[in-house]
């Protein structure tokens, strides 16, 4: 980890890719971006620091895809969640190895980092998975 890596959607799959959910914290205001982006929408520095966040979470709210987009048709029907993490930073994200009748708003949930795959278009696809 190193100050010196881009603040992109890219370089926060890659951290996950190798089990860090992690961060861009602005320098200037001490705002955390989760996802990371290249200007703080704040007060427009461009620098940060990354963060550690703990993969740990509250589920917030959820909704359950039944017609699902052509790549994740395979997985439908599944849960769409917000999850809650440190900080109040909320990220969206598909909820695995549950069912519905054991979905709560308010459970702990985990994120999976083995479900982390190369990124599309942020917040499109969330590119990986939480678990109870
Ligand atoms: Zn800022």
């Amino acid at each position: 980890m190193s100050i010196a890596e881009p603040f992109t959607i890219e370089q926060f799959y890659k951290f996950l890719t190798t089990n860090q959910l992690m961060a861009g914290k602005c320098v200037k205001c001490g705002k955390i971006h989760l996802p990371p982006r290249p200007l703080c929408n704040n007060c427009f520095s461009k620098e940060f620091t990354w963060i550690p966040i703990s993969p740990k979470g509250t589920l917030v709210t959820y909704t359950i895809i039944e017609v699902a987009p052509e790549r994740f048709q395979a997985l439908a029907p599944y849960a769409v969640g917000i999850i809650e993490l440190e900080n109040g930073l909320k990220i969206p994200g598909i909820i695995q190895n549950i069912t519905q009748e054991q979905l709560k708003i308010g459970m702990t949930l985990t994120l999976n980092f083995g479900t982390a795959s190369p990124p599309q278009t942020w917040p499109l696809w969330s590119r990986y998975h939480f678990k109870p």
